[in-house]
């Protein structure tokens, strides 16, 4: 699955990760006013929301999605936990490190007692896999809910006004995908679809099956509706999600292909880029690549998460797939008839991986030449089968492992980066840097791009000119613009003076068994 890992505030400014999920609100959802105050129930004392949002980006559109629910009942969403009377924090329980977050964030209200008159909730993975842990390990918490029941938030509020101090949802039995009314959207350039919920595979290390229940597929009628809808809106740049995006079946009698609903899709008027995430290597076909062939609108970037480059830890990992096989995959992405960015998740330090078997991640960086690659520290997690391997690799080997990868990775980002100097490319303005005077965009195969811009061009597309390069951005000027080496240097030393600086230092990683 997707891993990158996002924080945003669903009123504030998301963390730097979050980047690619929007950082500017754009006002969808109808202005709440003291007269809708109440709908939740006829006595309602629930006026304001804080939601808090931790994971990948189906948890972000959930946390639209649900503050679109509490949006459309009346409630106004707030900057931060203290103007609240509901704080919902929407859980990433992937690794360690995010579920221990939430709980920090718990802490922070017992300490200072800020949670006076407050109703608090976790939702989302934490909330799923640990149950009725929370309440004993955080009592201020009174709404426990996973997110097969976020259509049911409405009453279940109801019930923790009315007094219920412990209110659980935790049912994973439902056919239906989270469908609203309402969806709030945060970002003014793109919109999110979900077009399949849930987990059917066994990943050794995954939790997703046991937080997000089984595989639901939503018909072809209704991602397509929404689609035009959001193309309507004004949205040009659409996403659609799911734990496997590409396993994707048709419920509807037209039985559509997910290489069929990419080509349709990209065929709405209005929209002018499609992506997906996140791609399982089993179910990638040469389909989809044909299908971003025909197909302009389908952005020039493929997510395919690979997770190790040793077959032997591959299939621990319950993978359903060889390091051979993989490579097949990126051969025929490779082979494409326009260049297709390739971003992966490499998670180091699975149980019972040798140093052979990390030489070979590292020798798969080479062989693929990813264009991203978003790299974790393997990290058990409860009810898992890898949870109860006994083989585990040392933290301080892990994090070794992890400094090696990112650096070898890092200097192959720079290279095919420093590879578009001079090239023009077109770029969807996403932000705004004041201090530095930039816009921030991303071009179709996902690169960001900092320009000399102006704060009204976010959402608009614009043509550059790369002039210099880092690891993990472009620096640009508008492609109408004579190049000035002056305009490039400034450039350079605003946005690309830490990248830049540390790939001079760096040299090649060799990669050495001891
Ligand atoms: S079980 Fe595997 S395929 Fe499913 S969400 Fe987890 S990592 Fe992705």
């Amino acid at each position: 699955m997707g891993s990158e890992l996002v924080r945003i505030s669903v009123t504030g400014q998301p963390h730097a990760e979050a980047a690619a999920v929007g950082s500017v609100r754009r006002g969808v959802g109808p202005a709440a006013t003291s007269a809708d105050a109440g709908l939740l129930g006829s006595v309602s004392r629930l006026r304001t929301f804080y939601l808090e949002t931790f994971g990948c980006q189906m948890n972000v559109h959930d946390s639209e999605k649900v503050a679109g629910v509490l949006v459309a009942r009346g409630l106004r969403p707030v900057e931060n936990d203290r103007d609240a009377d509901l704080i919902l924090y929407n859980t990433c329980s992937i690794r360690e490190k995010a579920a221990q977050k939430v709980y920090s964030r718990l802490g922070a209200f017992r300490k200072d007692g800020r949670n006076t008159g407050k109703i608090i909730g976790v939702l989302g993975c934490v909330a799923q896999q640990e149950g009725t842990r929370i309440f004993e390990r955080a009592p201020q918490v009174s709404l426990v809910c996973g997110s097969a029941s976020y259509a049911r938030l409405p009453g279940l509020l109801e019930q923790v006004e009315a007094g219920n101090r412990r209110v659980l949802a935790l049912s994973l039995e439902t056919d239906e995908c989270f469908e609203t009314e309402l969806t709030r959207r945060d970002s003014p350039v793109r919109a999110y679809a979900t077009i399949i919920e849930g987990c059917d595979q066994c990943c050794a290390f995954c939790v997703v099956p046991m937080t997000r229940g089984r595989e639901r597929s939503r018909s072809s009628q209704k991602i397509l509706a929404e689609c035009r809808r959001l193309a309507e809106e004004g949205y040009s740049e659409l996403q659609l999600l799911g734990q496997i995006v590409n396993h994707w079946a048709d419920p509807s009698p037209a039985r559509l292909s997910f290489a069929e609903l990419l080509s349709q899709v990209a065929e709405i008027p209005g929209v002018r880029r499609v992506r997906f995430a996140t791609s399982h290597p089993r179910y990638f076909t040469p389909e989809i690549v044909r299908a971003i062939e025909t197909h302009p609108t389908l952005c020039d970037q493929i997510h395919l998460p690979v997770q190790s480059g040793s077959s032997r830890v591959l299939a621990r990992m319950q993978r359903g797939y060889t390091r051979e096989e993989y490579l097949e995959k990126i051969n025929c992405i490779r082979s494409a008839r326009r260049a297709i960015s390739i971003s992966t998740d490499i998670m180091v330090g699975f149980c019972g991986e040798a140093r052979d078997d990390f030489e070979q991640t590292i020798s798969l960086l080479d062989a693929v030449e990813y264009d991203q690659v978003f790299s974790f520290k393997f990290s058990p997690r409860p009810n898992t089968a890898a949870g109860k391997f006994e083989d585990a690799v040392l933290e301080e080997e892990k994090g070794r492992r992890l400094a090696v990868l990112q650096e070898y990775q890092r200097q192959i980002q720079l290279r095919r980066n420093q590879a578009l100097i001079g090239r023009e490319f077109e770029v969807l303005v996403e932000s705004f840097q004041p201090r530095l005077q930039q816009a921030v965009g991303r071009t179709t195969s996902n690169r960001v791009v900092n320009f000399p811009g102006q704060p009204d061009w976010i959402g608009r597309y614009v043509n550059v000119r790369v002039t210099a390069a880092g690891p993990n951005s472009l620096v640009a000027v508008r492609a109408d613009q004579a190049i000035s080496p002056r305009a490039a240097t400034r450039s350079d030393a605003a946005t690309c003076a830490v990248e830049v600086r540390g790939a001079t230092e760096a040299r090649r990683v060799e990669w050495k068994s001891k």
